[in-house]
C-alpha cells in the first residue's frame, strides 16, 4: 500500500468508535404502549413506534452512540456508515472471553473478533467508506488493484470449498463471503501479532505448555473452538446461497490455512491440507 493510501487508512482507523458492553445513552421508550396478553397488538404497536422513531432521524446528524442490538445479544458488529465497532456485553464471556484466562486463549477468541470487526472497515465493502462513514474512494488506483488481486485469492479459496458431504456440488460462494473471510483473516492475523506483543510484555516461562499445548497452539485452538456447532444439510444449503458468513467449520480452518504462524505452531509441511502457499496464499491485512 502506498504512503498516500496508508495515511488515509490510518485516518479512518483513528476515527473508529468502539462501543463496549452497553450503550452510554439508553433509548427512551416512553410512548410505546404494551399490554399483557396482546402479543399481536404489541408487535404492531412496536413496529409503528419504531417506524416513527426512524422517520424522526431524517435531516438530523448520525448518532454514533445509537445501538442497534441489545447488550444481551451474543454478537459484535461493524457499521461502515458510522464507522463504529460494537461488542455487546453477552459476547464478553466464555468461550469468547475468559476474565482469568491466559493471553493465548483470549487473543485467539475475543482478540480475533475485535480484529475481525475492525477489519470490516477495510474489507471489500467497508473500504469503500471513509472514516466519517461516507461512501468515498480514498484509494489510489494502483493500491485498489493490488487489494483486489489479494482479495481474489480469498474468493478462490472459498469457492473451492464444498462443505456438505452429501451434496458435493454445493460450493461456498467466495464472492458473497469475501467480506467475512477478509475480516477473519485480518482479525486473526492482527490478534496473533498482538499476542506476540503481549507475551513480550508479560513473558511466560520458555517452552511452557498448558494442557499439553504451546501458546501459539492454544491461540489457534481457541479460534477454532468458537465455531463448534452443527447445522442440518438443508439449512446449510440455504445458508450457502444467502449467508455472507461461510459455514462455521470453514471459519475454523479458512484463515489459519493462510497463516505461516499456524503452520509453524503445528509443524505443518508444504502440501499439507491446511497449508496454502505461493499464489494460493491469501494475505490482505
Ligand atoms: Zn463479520
Amino acid at each position: 500500500m502506498s504512503d498516500e493510501t496508508k495515511a488515509k487508512a490510518i485516518a479512518k482507523w483513528k476515527n473508529f468508535l468502539p462501543r463496549i458492553g452497553y450503550p452510554d445513552k439508553w433509548r427512551d421508550w416512553s410512548g410505546l404502549d404494551i399490554k399483557q396478553g396482546d402479543y399481536y397488538g404489541d408487535v404492531m404497536a412496536a413496529a409503528k413506534f419504531n417506524y416513527q422513531y426512524d422517520l424522526h432521524k431524517i435531516g438530523k446528524a448520525t448518532d454514533r452512540q445509537e445501538w442497534s442490538m441489545t447488550p444481551q445479544t451474543v454478537n459484535a458488529v461493524y457499521f461502515s456508515s458510522s464507522n463504529t465497532i460494537t461488542f455487546a456485553a453477552a459476547i464478553l464471556q466464555p468461550p469468547f472471553f475468559y476474565p482469568n484466562g491466559d493471553d493465548a486463549i483470549n487473543y485467539g477468541a475475543i482478540g480475533a473478533l475485535i480484529g475481525h470487526e475492525a477489519s470490516h472497515g477495510f474489507d471489500d465493502k467497508g473500504s469503500q467508506f471513509d472514516g466519517d462513514g461516507n461512501l468515498a474512494n480514498w484509494w489510489t488506483k494502483d493500491d485498489r488493484q493490488k487489494f483486489e488481486i489479494r482479495a481474489d485469492r480469498l474468493v478462490q479459496q472459498f469457492n473451492d470449498y464444498a462443505p456438505i458431504k452429501n451434496v458435493p456440488d454445493a460450493h461456498v460462494n467466495g464472492r458473497l463471503t469475501l467480506g467475512e473471510n477478509t475480516a477473519d483473516l485480518g482479525g486473526l492475523s492482527v490478534a496473533y501479532d498482538a499476542l506476540q506483543q503481549a507475551l513480550k510484555q508479560n513473558p511466560r516461562p520458555a517452552g511452557e505448555k498448558i494442557g499439553g499445548y504451546t501458546q501459539d497452539q492454544r491461540f489457534f485452538l481457541s479460534w477454532a473452538r468458537l465455531w463448534r456447532g452443527s447445522v442440518r444439510d438443508k439449512e446449510e444449503l440455504v445458508r450457502l446461497n444467502t449467508d455472507p458468513h461461510p459455514p462455521d467449520s470453514l471459519r475454523a480452518i479458512g484463515a489459519p490455512s493462510n497463516m505461516d504462524a499456524f503452520a509453524r505452531a503445528f509443524q505443518c509441511k508444504p502440501g499439507d491440507a491446511m497449508v496454502r502457499s505461493g499464489d494460493k496464499q491469501a494475505k490482505i491485512w
